[in-house]
């Protein structure tokens, strides 16, 4: 009989017993030092001293590699960091792999390849099962180009009123595209190593800052940074509960089709709303004379709503949106030269989470 080493353990710890799928990412992403140190946390780097026989001065520096790349998180402070934690979730070492920039591109396709096939083969099922039967957990934010010019914009869905009232501001490469780029599949939207969108605040954004993961946005640049967002296609994501409160907001993803979330969704047959409300706009064709049937819309929009209708008299196809499946993320209005298509306000400021009714600016 074979006894379980830490590779064993971690794997069990990170909800997967048995898995040589992720075990074999784990064995790619912590060599067995770094595997023993972790296998002991959470702990004082003392206490991972004394259990692995380790000397302390050099648990001291394995674990602060570890913290440089990701994969502990620091229980004390930032700065001092004489206690650790490991993530509780399988999901959450793989983002980590990813948003780090310090990862080798060569050595990377290895991760990525590794981490794609426990993620496809296990990960994803497992993630979608959990998603499944929650209320959402995030709302879509529109496009802010796609509505600036309607009146009566709340300040929960502007965008740019949202960053405002972030104290904190960081952007980071997205795990889920650079998962997608280092394993082959690369994404049709942006390149990621180009340009990071992922943006974190508060906590969170003071943790990938101080990791070297982060860099640290002023306003004007996160509002510059979300227009070219707009411009490539990505969708805004926004927890579900907060208000223009900075309370409890960690993170905001601009997604798309790679987003682990979204595939998630689709390959477990569930309803993008279980997981995102819809925004309180939907989009709708409102010159059918001046859509001239280019199709950039159906091809920008991630969600399936947009088709393509023959009408009667028009050689051209024209544009119609499934108001069913139109999210109201705006992405198709800002990709449109021809301003055919437009947004409309279709759900009572209420349906925003914090938002009481009548509520106007
Ligand atoms: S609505 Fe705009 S983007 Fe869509 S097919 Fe018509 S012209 Fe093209
Ligand atoms: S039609 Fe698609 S791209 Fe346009 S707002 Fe709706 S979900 Fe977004």
């Amino acid at each position: 009989m074979t006894i379980p080493d830490v590779y064993d353990t971690l794997t069990e710890r990170l909800g997967f017993p048995g898995s040589k799928l992720l075990r074999a990412a784990l064995e790619e992403t912590l060599n067995p030092t770094e595997a023993k140190l972790v296998e002991t946390l959470p702990g004082t780097v003392a206490e991972v001293a004394a259990k692995t026989s380790v000397p302390e001065s050099e648990a001291k520096k394995v674990l602060d590699e570890l913290y440089f790349r990701g994969m502990v998180v620091p229980t004390d402070s930032l700065d001092s960091r004489n206690a650790y934690r490991f993530h509780g979730r399988a999901v959450d070492v793989m983002d980590s792999v990813f948003i780090n920039p310090r990862l080798d591109p060569n050595q990377g396709q290895t991760f990525g390849r590794k981490w794609q096939g426990f993620w496809k083969n296990e990960g994803e099922l497992s993630f979608a099962a959990w998603l499944g039967g929650k209320e959402p957990r995030a709302r879509i934010v529109p496009a802010y180009g796609a509505i600036k010019d309607l009146i009566g914009i709340l300040p929960q869905e502007n965008f740019h009123e949202l960053l405002k009232t972030q104290e904190l501001i960081s952007v980071q490469r997205c795990a889920c595209r650079m998962r997608a780029d280092l394993s082959g599949d690369k994404c049709t939207h942006t390149r990621e190593t180009e340009t990071n969108h992922c943006l974190s605040f508060g906590p969170s954004a003071e943790l990938f800052i101080h990791q070297g993961v982060g860099k640290r946005l002023t306003l004007s640049e996160a509002i510059t940074l979300s227009e070219v967002i707009e411009k490539e296609g990505l969708v805004h994501r926004w927890v579900f509960r907060a208000d223009a409160s900075p309370s409890g907001m960690q993170h905001s993803g601009q997604c798309c089709t790679d987003c682990r979330i979204f595939q998630a969704l689709v390959r477990g047959g569930l309803d993008f709303t279980s997981e995102w409300q819809k925004s309180r706009y939907e989009a709708y064709v409102t010159d059918l004379d001046a859509c001239d049937g280019c199709q950039i819309c159906v091809e920008r929009c991630h969600f399936d709503a947009i088709q393509m209708d023959k009408i009667p008299g028009s050689k051209r196809l024209k544009a119609a949106v499934d108001p069913e499946k139109c999210m109201g993320c705006g992405v198709c209005v800002i990709g449109c030269g021809q301003e055919a298509i437009k947004m409309q306000v279709v759900r009572p400021p209420e349906w925003i989470p914090g938002v009481p009714a009548g509520s106007s600016i």
